[in-house]
């Protein structure tokens, strides 16, 4: 291919991949940093792959330029993808000291004898671990997020980072030839942008593709999550109830529901004022969160009214259960405004036996029941099944 065509189109490519940063940057204020590193490190390869054609390499400016910018694109992608898992650049003062060392050592004039080798293995070490660190720090924080898959945006910088390993191991073994083959390289043709192009284009799709997938999640999960109290809104706990129940189902194991309403709440909003309400809403939120178990799941019905479902908890765990759950309200005696008495609730709960034919409206209108029973029995209740008035069988005529 004619050289001056692939320029042309690697830098179209690094040119439109500089736009899409931008427009990250300027889209999504929380992806900024990785986003400005990233597009700076396109600009950081246009220049390479402009001075790899357009100037002869083997002349020293030239070949102490192309290595510097090589380590400079290198440290801006790995502060970059930190920047995106970590929120910000946790090791910049370890990127920016690979970066010094190995510029130093690319425009540091050595005597004769050692400067083909020396400091060809000194900045290739430094590329190396500005390839390779970030695949060692990030990798688990990344399937963390991501799931199994989640570390493949990685892959360009491992195999970089293999292809530099290579070059050591070979530098080590015959010293004059690594060297000679370095030099033959950078044969300023089109053969040398191709692999510049393919690294960069997987990078780049890699990690845009993360992006993206992040703010899907985040999406989905505000749009499940009530923003006052931090529980699930009503209609995510339905869905996630109907699919417990019927995990239980097919299990055989025993689920309880439980409906909890704040007593006398509008005092709080009379007194306090709704900010205050507002405040101790949120409050339970988080108290409920933190006690219950992650296979728990909890919602806000609506108004001062939550819901609970304890997957594989029988009748005698779920009240042991709620028991703990009353006694850490009553231990984190959350503020309300003054004139107001501390804060109690009303729960009411049913339970889903293995073998019973209830379905999720039936069991949720057991446990709503069972609330007004609390409520009925003064406030600050507790009512299970056990408590409830037997269901009046239906009288058939005749
Ligand atoms: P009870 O013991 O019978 O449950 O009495 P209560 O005062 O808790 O219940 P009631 O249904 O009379 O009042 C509930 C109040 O909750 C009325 C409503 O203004 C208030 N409320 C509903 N949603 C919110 C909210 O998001 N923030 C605030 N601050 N108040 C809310
Ligand atoms: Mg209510
Ligand atoms: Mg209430």
């Amino acid at each position: 291919m004619d050289v001056q065509l692939a320029l042309t189109l690697i830098l179209i490519q690094l040119g439109l991949f500089a736009l899409c940063w931008l427009l990250v940057a300027l889209l999504m204020p929380g992806e900024r940093r990785p986003a400005l590193l990233f597009l700076a490190s396109c600009a950081s390869d246009a220049a390479t792959a402009w001075l790899q054609v357009g100037q002869d390499g083997s002349l020293r400016p030239v070949a102490s330029g192309l290595m510097t910018l090589g380590l400079l694109s290198a440290g801006l992608v790995s502060a970059g993808a930190e920047a995106f898992v970590r929120g910000h650049v946790r090791h910049a003062p370890v990127w920016l000291a690979l970066l010094a060392s190995g510029a130093a050592v690319a425009w540091w004039p050595l005597p004769e004898a050692i400067s083909e080798v020396a400091p060809l293995a000194a900045y290739q070490g430094c590329f190396l671990l500005l390839l390779l660190l970030p695949v060692l720090w990030l990798q688990r924080p990344l399937r963390c997020e991501f799931g199994r898959f989640g570390w493949l945006p990685l892959l360009p910088f491992g195999l970089m980072g293999l292809a530099v390993l290579a070059f050591l191991v070979h530098l080590a073994l015959d010293p004059a030839d690594a060297a000679r083959s370095y030099a033959a390289r950078s044969d300023h043709g089109a053969s040398s942008l191709i692999p510049f192009a393919i690294s960069a284009g997987l990078f780049h799709i890699g990690w845009l593709a993360l992006m993206l997938g992040r703010q899907v999640v985040r999406a989905r999960s505000a749009a499940r999550t009530d923003t006052l109290t931090g529980v699930l809104r009503r209609e995510a706990f339905e869905e996630e109830f109907a699919a417990m129940l019927a995990l239980s189902r097919r299990l055989g194991q025993p689920a309880t529901l439980v409906f909890l309403d704040i007593d006398h709440f509008k005092r709080i909003n009379d007194l306090g004022g709704h900010a205050a309400g507002d405040q101790v809403l949120r409050q339970l939120g988080r108290l409920l969160q933190d006690t219950l178990r992650s296979t728990d799941r909890c919602g806000r019905w609506g108004g001062e009214e939550f819901v609970i479902l304890l997957p594989g908890l029988d009748r005698t765990q779920a009240r042991a259960t709620l028991q703990r759950l009353t006694q850490a309200m009553a231990r984190a005696a959350i503020p309300v405004p003054a004139g107001c008495a501390a804060l109690t609730m009303s729960i009411g709960y049913a339970v889903w036996a293995p073998g019973s034919d209830l379905d999720p409206q039936q069991l949720m209108a057991q446990a709503d029941a069972a609330m007004y029973e609390a409520k009925r029995q003064g406030r600050n209740a507790l009512v299970g099944p056990d408590a409830m008035p037997p269901a009046r069988e239906a009288v058939t005529p005749g």
